[in-house]
């Protein structure tokens, strides 16, 4: 069955795009509320477009992109309010907006397709912004340091116990976080940072 918010059974198309066997062409309603009917056959449309695309590829996406870049401040404070008075319909949002289609699948082709633009355009930042990133990578393996992350654990097991990555199970991690934990406390403990009572074990 069709989308009936969005389609009704019209006369067929001069396409022939017959709807099972009916005889007869979906149809678009057109806006929700609206009292005219768009009338048009979704799989014309797609026809049309892709052939209106075809013609002028290069002149449609500056175009696209030149309108995406006016509107930039625009969005970007839409967003901003939206996610300050409504964080949880702009969470709903978010979810809603990754569920179509398939979300992580498209992310991961296009990684696949473009993994050398990908590569390359990571490694021109990186070396045009250096002192920018590598203050950031020294803050984020500081904060992976003090709170004991997953990617620290496993870089300490790799390094004094030669583990490779893919052999560490969870349950290790979280042993040898606490080992760990253990280990700062009682450090802080004999620098006299620590009384002997607050020293829990975890
Ligand atoms: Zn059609």
């Amino acid at each position: 069955m069709f989308d009936e918010s969005k389609y009704y059974l019209g006369k067929l198309c001069k396409r022939g795009h017959e709807y099972e066997g009916t005889g007869k062409s979906l149809r678009r309603l057109g806006y929700k509320g609206g009292s005219r009917r768009d009338g048009r056959c979704p799989k014309c449309i797609h026809i049309q477009y892709a052939a209106y695309y075809a013609r002028d590829a290069e002149c449609i996406k500056d175009r696209n992109r030149a309108g995406y870049r006016k509107h930039r401040e625009k969005r970007l404070l839409y967003h901003k309010n939206l996610r300050i008075k409504h964080p949880e319909l702009y969470k709903e949002m978010g979810r809603k907006s990754r569920a179509k289609g398939n979300y992580l699948e498209a992310c991961h082709h296009y990684r696949e397709a473009n993994r050398e633009r990908i590569c390359n355009y990571n490694g021109e930042y990186r070396s045009k912004h250096r002192h920018k990133v590598n203050k950031k990578d020294r803050e984020r393996s500081e904060r992976a340091r003090q709170t004991l992350q997953a990617s620290y654990v496993r870089r300490i097991l790799h390094q004094l116990d030669g583990l490779e990555s893919k052999d560490i199970p969870s349950e290790l991690i979280e042993l040898k976080r606490t080992q760990l934990k253990a280990l700062r406390a009682s450090r802080a403990y004999k620098k006299g940072e620590l009384p002997c009572q607050t020293t829990k074990p975890q």
